[in-house]
């Protein structure tokens, strides 16, 4: 495990994630992820560090309400956020994280399109 720093575009928000130098990301096909190209790193809230940029975060909310989609203020990048399968934790889009940082990246699909079908018990879990 290694602290990986990452930020939004502009540079106000600023953050932390502890991850293995080996991961696999998501890529998934719903409405929202599709459209941003995001890729999911996600993991429990105690890995998660926000270091600066709080009050820049405004936040979206759509369907069930469940994921907070934080984007930044002022370049409207969205670098992590709550997701929908993991309410008690962060996802991390592994676009915004300084890929150096890591040895090899795997990238799977997740069928967010028909969330019923991705997660039957109505959330994931943790790896
Ligand atoms: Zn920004």
């Amino acid at each position: 495990m290694k602290e990986h720093l990452g930020s939004c575009h502009c540079g106000a928000v600023k953050f932390t994630v502890l991850a293995p130098l080996n991961i696999e990301v998501t890529e998934c096909n719903c409405s929202i992820c599709s459209k941003a190209g995001y890729l999911h790193l996600i993991v429990p809230a105690d890995r998660f560090r926000l270091l600066q940029g709080k009050d820049n975060l405004t936040t979206y909310t759509f369907n069930t309400g469940t994921a907070q989609h934080l984007f930044c203020k002022t370049c409207g990048i969205k670098a992590f956020y709550v997701p929908r399968s993991h309410p008690d934790g962060y996802s991390v889009n592994l676009r915004c994280l300084e890929r150096d940082g890591f040895e090899t990246i795997g990238i799977k699909a997740s069928n967010g399109k028909e969330w019923e079908t991705q997660y039957p018990l109505g959330r994931g879990s943790f790896t």
